[in-house]
């Protein structure tokens, strides 16, 4: 079968495009520019690889950005102490704490400490509840790329079989709700597996779209996957390759040479899911300076413009 790639580059050009062009817009008329801030705490290298690119980001789309690091030694005290100056820096429309954090450092209370009108991360429980609810509300970066990039294939979700592998809060997890959800992209009859399932391949195999989180190099092989079927590769491992300059290769959990032949779509590892995450994180910030987002009717509809 010949298989289509999804091609999150492409269409996160286009989402950031329209950023770009609105941010552009609302400058011209006097107001002021959106405004990203990033904490992170420690040394982890491939943390500070995701913060840079989205400072990166923040410039190419005439954003301010603001970055603050802390120590790995730093107290929980002096991060909840950074989340309240930025909950309360007008000028900041909205932030994110870089996760994984340092063990001592409890994720949950961060997350909960961050006013949920800022949280573009959409990791708050408000942010989650309100999703749930189909509320306006911010979608998690990941989700919300996977969203678009259905979206803008207009691959159809309605009455289809969405089997989700991995249940994390930021991806497996908000991804089976929106599935579910009515509304488009969703209307699916969703099943989500974790470790725990049994016979993993029986479920996989009936998936008319197969969205996979696990973060296993090469977990789904195409004895897995249903001929037909559109396949979303979340997963980024970094192998070692010696032959690229920075000693490594990012890798999915999905065996693309085995799997796509049986695909009618799939994403590629890089190109798909990661940059759309990224993308999903600036247009949350973009609808974050737009106004108080619980009161907004959210406008999805840029990418059919
Ligand atoms: P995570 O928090 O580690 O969660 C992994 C999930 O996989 C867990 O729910 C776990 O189940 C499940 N799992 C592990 N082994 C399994 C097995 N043998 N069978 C079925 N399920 C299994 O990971 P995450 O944060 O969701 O990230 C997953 C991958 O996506 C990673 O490679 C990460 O780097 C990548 N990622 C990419 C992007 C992007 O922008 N492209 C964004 C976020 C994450 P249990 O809950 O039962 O433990």
């Amino acid at each position: 079968m010949s298989y289509q790639i999804l091609n999150g580059q492409l269409v996160s050009q286009e989402i950031k495009q329209f950023i770009k062009d609105q941010v552009f817009q609302q400058v011209a008329e006097g107001k002021k520019r959106p405004h990203l801030a990033a904490l992170i705490v420690g040394d982890d290298g491939a943390s500070h690889t995701y913060v840079n690119a989205k400072v990166k980001d923040c410039e190419a789309m005439g954003f301010s950005s603001t970055l603050r690091q802390l120590p790995a030694s730093c107290t929980e005290e002096e991060v909840l102490a950074i989340i309240e100056e930025f909950n309360h820096d007008d000028d900041i429309d909205g932030f994110i704490v870089q996760l994984p954090l340092p063990d001592h450092i409890s994720v949950q209370k961060v997350t909960d400490a961050i006013a949920p009108e800022k949280d573009v991360d959409g990791f708050h429980p408000v942010n989650i509840g309100k999703m749930s609810k189909n509320l306006p509300s911010y979608v998690s970066a990941t989700p919300l790329g996977i969203l678009k990039l259905l979206e803008a294939y207009k691959i159809p979700t309605k009455g289809r079989h969405v089997v989700v592998v991995g249940r994390s809060h930021i991806v497996g997890s908000p991804m089976s709700i929106l599935m579910g959800r009515n509304d488009y992209p969703g209307n699916a009859t969703v099943t989500l597996t974790h470790r725990h399932t049994q016979n993993l391949a029986s479920f996989t195999s009936q998936a008319d779209i197969l969205i996979v989180a696990v973060g296993i190099p090469s977990f789904i092989t195409s004895d897995m996957v249903k001929d037909g079927a559109t396949v979303i590769d979340v997963g980024i491992t970094r192998v070692p390759d010696e032959t690229k300059k920075s000693g490594f290769r990012l890798v999915g959990d999905v065996d693309f040479n085995s799997v796509a032949p049986k695909c009618a779509f799939i994403t590629p590892v890089p190109g798909g899911v990661g940059p759309m995450t990224r993308a999903g994180l600036m247009y949350n910030t973009w609808l974050a300076s737009q106004g108080n987002i619980f009161a907004q009717r959210v406008d999805n509809t840029f990418l059919n413009t």
